[in-house]
């Protein structure tokens, strides 16, 4: 799955499949959310960083509508389509990420030419590090730069939100692109949802002696959508009860109080995204001032809301998290949706071979499968590489 194919090399390739050189070499990465889960559809703050696994695409230009596409990932043909007449819902399979960014585009009335493209993507697909995301940035970069449409950041998050959400039909925020269109080396991106408010915060783990390990259980229970949908009924809910455009709205300090007016699971419910948004405040204030060091506290706080407010956790993520504790990480959490993707769990350089062969030895031991483990780093975000 994982392929780093470097600029030249990817380039060449482009020139064999399309007898043509591409106009040039875009990447975007895929991401990785430190903290702030199902915070974001209730407009409040979250904190993704930028991974060091990226989808690069040469892409070249044509003179007509057509589109042809190849992907290095095993198993997909080369697609041959047009822009002509393209509607939501057209494509199929991984066509519709570049597809809808350019339907996007169209849409905000750039005049999008047809385009032979190339990918080559190193961000594990379906493990909740966004991969698809990480494919609609660099297309939508590259389409940036070669129309010259010329759209900053914050516009190309949104186009890119609309392709999601109207031509591939996910009902996903702006965390995953912002991240990956704003990111940057050593740091994560602090993201107000209700305003689309980007700072930088330093999150240098490696300078702090620390490594970020990612845990990919795996697994994905099929009642991941249905329990997506009512955590968000569950949310709107709450706000409506309390009287609020958003749970964004309600501070923690109106919690006891809300208590009276909230049945037992709204009420948890209600509790994980407030105490979740003054966790991701907490944890952006400590690495300005204290460093990676001093999160895990909170990262493990927001583990627990998950696991038994939300209740979004499962069997595998639990194991990965208090298997990563009970080894030497000095903090924990589950990350992404739930109901199974994956865990994260910081830790200190020396501990890291621990930490993984206890989680693999556990997984065994449980007789779940074999877990994929491995460490990312804050990146860069999208840039042209060519
Ligand atoms: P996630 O974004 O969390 O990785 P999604 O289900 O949203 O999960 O996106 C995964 C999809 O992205 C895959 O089903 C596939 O269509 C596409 N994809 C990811 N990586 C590649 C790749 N290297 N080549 C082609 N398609 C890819
Ligand atoms: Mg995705």
């Amino acid at each position: 799955m994982t392929t780093t194919t470097d600029t030249s090399v990817l380039a060449a390739r482009f020139q064999e499949t399309f007898d043509a050189a591409p106009d040039g070499v875009w990447q975007a990465p895929g991401r990785v959310n430190l903290i702030g889960e199902h915070t974001d559809y209730n407009e409040g703050f979250v904190l993704p960083f930028a991974i060091d696994k990226t989808a690069k695409v040469a892409l070249r230009v044509r003179d007509d509508s057509a589109v042809r596409m190849l992907s290095t990932f095993g198993g997909h043909g080369l697609v041959e389509t047009d822009l002509e007449g393209l509607e939501p819902g057209s494509g199929e399979g991984w066509s519709r990420y570049p597809l809808g960014v350019a339907w996007a585009l169209k849409e905000r009335g750039i005049d999008v030419p047809g385009f032979d493209l190339l990918l080559d993507s190193d961000v594990p697909s379906g493990a909740g590090l966004s991969s698809s995301h990480a494919i609609e940035c660099a297309v939508i970069s590259a389409l940036n730069d070669l129309t010259g449409a010329g759209f900053a950041a914050e516009d190309l998050v949104l186009a890119t939100q609309r392709a999601e959400n109207v031509f591939v039909g996910a009902p996903t925020g702006i965390m995953d692109q912002s991240a990956s269109l704003r990111g940057a080396k050593g740091h994560a991106v602090f993201l107000d949802c209700r305003d689309q408010h980007v700072e930088l915060v330093p999150f240098d783990a490696e300078a702090s002696g620390l490594v970020l390990l990612v845990i990919d259980t795996k697994v994905s229970h099929s009642h991941a959508d249905g329990g997506y949908a009512s955590r968000r009924a569950s949310c709107e809910l709450g706000a409506e009860i309390l009287g609020v455009k958003a749970l964004r709205d309600v501070g923690i300090e109106v919690l006891e109080e809300a208590s009276g007016l909230l049945d037992e699971t709204t009420l948890r419910r209600v509790r994980h995204v407030v105490t979740e948004n003054d966790r991701v405040l907490q944890t952006v204030e400590l690495l300005s001032s204290n460093g990676p060091a001093s999160i895990g506290a909170l990262l493990d706080a927001s583990h627990v809301s998950m696991r038994d407010d939300f209740e979004i956790s499962c069997a595998e993520l639990d194991l990965a998290v208090d298997t990563s504790r009970a080894n030497g990480a000095i903090g924990a959490r589950m990350t992404g949706g739930g109901f199974g993707g994956s865990a994260i769990a910081l830790t200190p350089v020396g501990q890291e071979q621990q930490v993984r062969d206890a989680v693999v030895r556990s997984f065994a031991e449980a007789g779940f499968t074999t877990p994929d483990i491995f460490t990312v780093t804050p990146a860069a975000g999208a840039l042209r590489l060519a």
